[in-house]
């Protein structure tokens, strides 16, 4: 696998150019989602992943030119429709590619509709932290992060929301990134 950590998480991003103001997603929106995060859920599915994780359930959604590019304020519209969710799970794909788009998503449904929002990442948080300016960002306007590649020889199904052992469930004091629980 390609070290990650020597490779800037803007510089990936930028390989995406998704134009400002559009996300590029793999699926359409979903609602009442319970495997993704806590409570029931709305889900963002993302277009796009560098991590090509050996055993990855969807790979379909590794190329940055497939799937489709939405508006964000369409995005907005359409999950203020959704009633009856707590929060807001950003899936992939690699979320993190698309952090600008995911974090102006994510300031939306926390001041407006009042969800917690967590993402899925194949970065761990550590790389998230150190390498990207607005991967940064977005992470610091999480609740949750799921972390780290999937590891097919860590597959582990009994895991809560995760696929193997090295991936971390990570919990934040909202909007300083500060790790307060790992489970
Ligand atoms: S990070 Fe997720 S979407 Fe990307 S290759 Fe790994 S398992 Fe698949």
């Amino acid at each position: 696998m390609t070290d990650w950590h020597k490779i800037s998480l803007e510089k990936l991003s930028k390989q995406l150019e998704t134009p400002d103001g559009y996300i590029r997603l793999s699926g359409p929106l979903e609602r009442d989602n319970i495997v993704n995060g806590d409570g029931l859920r709305a889900v963002v599915w993302t277009q796009g992943c560098p991590n090509h994780c050996r055993g990855c359930q969807n790979p379909e959604t590794w190329s940055y030119e497939d799937g489709f590019l939405v508006e964000i304020d369409e995005i907005t519209r359409r999950l203020s429709e959704f009633k009856g969710q707590s929060g807001l799970t950003f899936c992939g794909g690699e979320p993190f590619v698309q952090s600008k788009a995911c974090k102006q998503i994510a300031d939306f449904v926390r001041k407006e509709l009042g969800w917690n929002v967590w993402s899925f990442s194949g970065f761990t948080y550590e790389v998230i932290k150190e390498y990207g300016k607005e991967p940064w960002e977005f992470l610091k306007s999480l609740d949750a992060l799921i972390d780290g590649p999937f590891i097919l020889e860590k597959r582990d199904l009994s895991l809560k929301y995760r696929g193997s052992s090295n991936q971390r469930l990570l919990h934040f004091e909202q909007g300083s990134g500060k790790i307060l629980d790992i489970e």
